[in-house]
Parts: C-alpha cells; structure tokens; sequence
C-alpha cells in the first residue's frame, strides 16, 4: 500500500513558518500583512474559498479586509476598485476570487492587479518571470504540489515527471517548476492520443485534469509517486480528486489523498505568498 503524502501536514508546517515570519515583520516594522478579499458574485463554492482563506490568514496573523459584491460589479468598476487596492499601502496582497461572473473579462481584470500585490501568481507579468527561470510570485497550487514533493524528499532531477492538464493556474506553471528543478517533463491534455502510454512512464505523476477518477490504478507506473490535484464532488456529496485512490495506492509508492492533500496545500501558499508580498513593498 502506498504512502500518504500529508497534505494537511506539510500545510501546518508552512502555515507556522508564515506566523512566525507576519510576527517578526510586525516587530520590525509595526506592520501587519493584509490581504484584500475580492469577490464578485453569488456562487457558493466561491464564498467558502474566500471564507477558507480568511480563515487560514487569521490563524497566520494575516489581516484581511473584505470587499464583497454580491450582485456583482461591472468591469469598470472592478478595474477601478483594483486601481484603489493597487494604490493603497495599506493592502500588500489582492486575492481576486476567480471565476468571475459572466460578463466580467477575468484576464483583464487579473492583468489590472499591480504584479507585486498579485499574491496569486496569475498576473502575465509574475508567470513570465517563472518562464523565464527567475520566478517572484508562484502560482500557489503548483507551488503547493512542489511543497509536498520536497516535504517528503522525492527526488526530481532527471526523474519522468508527467502532468496531465494544461491549465494556466496548474499545469503550465506546475510543468515549469518541475523543469527547474530538472525533470524530464511531458504535458498530457484532452488531445493527447494515448494517455496511459505516457502516465505509465511517470515515475512522478501529477493530474490536474478537473475529471473525477480519469486515472485509474492501471494508468500508474509501479513506484511512482501520484499527486493528485483534482478535487470534483459526486452526485453522492463524496470529494473524489482526478485519480482513483484506491486502484492507483496500489501501485504507487506514494499518493496524495483527496481531501487532505493538495487542496490544505494551496491556502498556506496563499498566505506565504502575501508574507513575502508585504516583506518586498517594505522593503524588508
Ligand atoms: P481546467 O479545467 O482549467 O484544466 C483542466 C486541464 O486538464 C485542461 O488542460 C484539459 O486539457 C486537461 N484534461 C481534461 N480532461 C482530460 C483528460 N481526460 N485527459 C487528459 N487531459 C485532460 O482545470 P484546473 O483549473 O487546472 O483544475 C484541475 C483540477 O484541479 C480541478 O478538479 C480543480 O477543481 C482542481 N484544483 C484544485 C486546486 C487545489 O487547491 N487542490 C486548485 C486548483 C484547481
């Protein structure tokens, strides 16, 4: 039976790093790190994102201030109050809750965020420095996932990692750390001809393909190690992740289960990056 990769744990750990990190800075500098809430719109898993996420900031020392629109904002006005956020210095960190309403252009409105505010690592400019091998601000799930690789030592350099999915917030940049730190890197997506041909390969296999179970247990190469960033809910209510725990535990050596892996993962980055956000606009 495969390792547990503990996401809650290595979680923790992050999450006590950044409070120790928001209480030195508050020392230093009489200043406490805050986080501006942005969220438009009435879709419930967003509201218990965005909740979650104020949470996890409390409990790291992190300040957060709401700006909730329940019925929306037109795409000026959303610009404009990301210009105020971006202006104001009190704000270190925007986390705009994504998708946005219909009729909202998100890339507009992301691209809008002042890059050194933009805490979730989405703005052109912050993806293009990772392209470029001089990464500032990580986008936080892909950081999450190499978290979790390192917390437990699993070995990248020259190891076959595959990636299912190609999603600007997952795949793409998570194919990009896994390069930098010198894996051999295929990306799988929906046109891919013979997906098991190239998951069978994966000595480290990461999916995010946002379809439940889509990798079964025979997908998976003996040994390997899965981490499975999916997180899709059943008709029945049950939380299932993109692989197939109990098929795919049996021949992994280790596998992140779904909850509990990387989805505790992503918040704490959220938070080490707002950290890190409020420490360069003070130049500390
Ligand atoms: P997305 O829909 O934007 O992208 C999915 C990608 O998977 C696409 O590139 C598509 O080509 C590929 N894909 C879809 N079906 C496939 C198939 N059958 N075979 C091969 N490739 C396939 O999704 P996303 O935003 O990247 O999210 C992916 C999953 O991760 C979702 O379940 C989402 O809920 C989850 N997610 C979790 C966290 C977290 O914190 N754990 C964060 C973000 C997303």
């Amino acid at each position: 039976m495969a390792q547990t990769l503990d996401g809650k744990l290595v979680a923790q750990k992050v999450l006590a790093e950044v409070k120790a990190g928001v209480s030195a800075l508050k020392d230093r500098t009489g200043t406490v790190p805050t986080l501006a809430a942005v969220l438009l719109g009435d879709f419930a898993p967003s509201k218990i994102y965005v909740a979650n996420k104020k949470k996890m900031a409390a409990e790291a020392g992190i300040a957060s201030r709401d700006f909730l629109y329940p019925e929306g904002l037109s795409q000026p006005d959303l610009l404009a109050l990301l210009r105020r956020l971006n202006a104001d210095p009190a704000i270190h960190g925007i986390l705009l809750q994504l998708p946005l309403p219909q009729g909202c252009d998100e890339d507009e409105a992301i691209a809008a965020i002042a890059p050194e505010k933009d805490v979730d690592g989405f703005h052109p400019m912050n993806l293009g420095h990772l392209l470029a091998g001089a990464p500032t601000v990580l986008p936080c799930t892909p950081a999450g996932v190499m978290e979790i690789l390192d917390h437990y030592g699993v070995e990248l350099k020259g190891a076959e990692a595959v990636v299912v999915g190609r999603s600007r917030i997952v795949g793409k940049p998570l194919a990009q750390l896994l390069l930098a730190r010198h894996a051999t890197v295929t990306m799988c997506h929906t046109r891919t001809r013979d997906l098991a041909a190239h998951t069978l390969r994966a000595e480290v296999l990461c999916v995010a393909a946002g379809r439940p179970q889509v990798i079964k247990g025979e997908m998976v190469r003996e040994g390997a190690v899965v981490v499975d960033v999916g997180i899709n809910r059943l008709e029945s209510g049950k939380l299932v992740g993109d692989v197939d725990f109990e098929s795919a535990s049996k021949r992994a050596r280790a596998i992140t289960p779904v909850p509990g892996g990387v989805g505790p993962m992503t918040v704490a980055m959220l938070m080490r990056n707002t950290l890190q956000a409020a420490k360069r606009q003070l130049q500390v």
